[in-house]
């Protein structure tokens, strides 16, 4: 038997020996916030990923993961996807600055940090976008002045997703008002448990506040918690960024993606709504439009599997955008076939005479719009593309 045969059997048995059967399926996904409750299924599956690290299953042994190559990660994303079984833990640290600090931080930040991001302890908020700066992320103003061993940080955060419920927040702030605007920015690493840092929620029309604005106000951050040097915030943000993005790609290795296998529900859920006569759907726009869409969606998850084998325990560079980008497209699209083949019933909110798979259609379509905004709008992407991976003229 050869190395991936003997790890995929291993893997298969302690899989079904280990994962508890409420961590299979739909359910809760732990973050790493101190402040959410687990329930025992959860916990228990995130300490016994985390004690295998499996939590961060391509990161080195010694900052938590299980230092899986490009072989045998993908083995243990199948495996996990197998049998259902959840993403033991998610979010900002694991996807995002944990491997910033992989890749960008000294030997002290890295073991000062990584081993409890990969056993879930703490959550994460980002803290980039400002009033006055969100494409143009280099116009931040938020600063940060170098005072003894530690820095004073004053200025406004916005849309920070899930801040209320965080411990800590990577915040890119200028370090140095004098340098060129991308020279004098860099990325700090600041506790929120301090007063000096106040959270207020962004409220939406869905009556949900998954945002807030994040105000400091001469908040402390230890000097020596700055990733990959002062002033060299652009290029750290940037990487932290593709991270970013390559998780809304689906194609971030830095945690393990349990969840379901990778088949499209669309067909099934049109054919809930749409007549089908002699097994095709009878409408003959609804059907071209779907079978298209198929041949993307499909298109695409081959891609995100080629792009994890070929990448395993790195994210790609400029490419994340494109494929963020065409994931976002793909999705929405999605929802806009769902909605439609659902007619009226795909504009319920609240009211009566909805199912509850319903409302969740019409709210997701809705909440998927965001998509090409979070991490850098379409447009964003686009320059991206055209520049960095075309290498068209700026
Ligand atoms: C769901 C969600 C979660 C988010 N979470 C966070 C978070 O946790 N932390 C955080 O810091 N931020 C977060 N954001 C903010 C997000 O990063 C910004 O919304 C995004 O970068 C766009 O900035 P903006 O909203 O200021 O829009 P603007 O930059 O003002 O853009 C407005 C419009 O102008 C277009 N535009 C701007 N510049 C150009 C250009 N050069 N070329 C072509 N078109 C251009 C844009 O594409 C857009 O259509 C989140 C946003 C969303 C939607």
């Amino acid at each position: 038997m050869n190395k991936t045969e003997k790890f995929r059997n291993e893997t298969r048995t302690w899989l079904e020996e280990n994962c508890p059967l409420g961590a299979r399926g739909d359910g809760q996904i732990p973050w790493g916030s101190s402040k959410i409750n687990l329930n025992a299924d959860s916990k228990l599956w995130l300490e016994r990923m985390a004690e295998r690290g499996w939590t961060v299953p391509t990161w080195p042994v010694e900052y938590g993961g299980a230092g899986l190559d490009k072989d045998l990660y993908p083995i243990l994303i199948d495996e996990l996807k197998r049998i259902n079984a959840r993403t033991p833990l998610t979010g900002r640290g694991v996807n995002y600055i944990g491997p910033t600090i992989l890749e960008m931080g000294t030997d002290e930040q890295k073991a000062r940090w990584l081993p409890g991001i990969a056993r879930g302890e703490g959550g994460w908020a980002m803290g980039y976008s400002e009033p006055g700066a969100g494409s143009d992320l280099a116009s931040l103003a938020c600063k940060a002045e170098l005072n003894g061993d530690h820095y004073i940080l004053n200025g406004r955060k916005v849309w920070t997703s899930d801040a209320m419920d965080c411990d800590y927040i990577f915040v890119l702030a200028r370090t140095n008002p004098t340098a060129p605007q991308h020279l004098g920015i860099s990325l700090i690493l600041v506790d929120m448990a301090q007063t000096g840092v106040e959270v207020t929620p962004v409220r939406l029309l869905s009556g949900a506040s998954p945002f807030n604005e994040t105000n400091f106000e001469n908040a402390i951050a230890p000097a020596n918690d700055v990733i990959g040097g002062v002033d060299n915030g652009w290029t750290v943000g940037k990487r932290l960024l593709q991270f970013e993005r390559s998780t809304h790609a689906g194609i971030n290795t830095s945690g393990s993606q349990g969840g379901r296998s990778s088949d499209s529900p669309l067909p099934g859920q049109v054919q809930q709504y749409s007549p089908v006569v002699n097994g095709q759907l009878a409408d003959a726009s609804l059907r071209r439009r779907l079978l298209n869409h198929q041949i993307a969606f499909t298109a695409q998850r081959l891609t995100q599997k080629r792009v994890i084998e070929e990448t395993a325990a790195s994210a790609p560079g400029f490419a994340s955008s494109a494929i963020k980008l065409s994931n976002a497209l793909i999705t929405q699209e999605g929802d806009e076939i769902l909605v439609a083949a659902m007619g009226t019933q795909g504009i319920g909110w609240g009211a009566t005479g909805f199912q509850v798979h319903e409302i969740d259609a019409t709210r997701d379509w809705l909440k998927q719009k965001s998509l090409t905004i979070a991490g850098g709008t379409k447009e964003v992407q686009l320059n991206i593309i055209a520049k960095r991976v075309l290498g068209l003229p700026d």
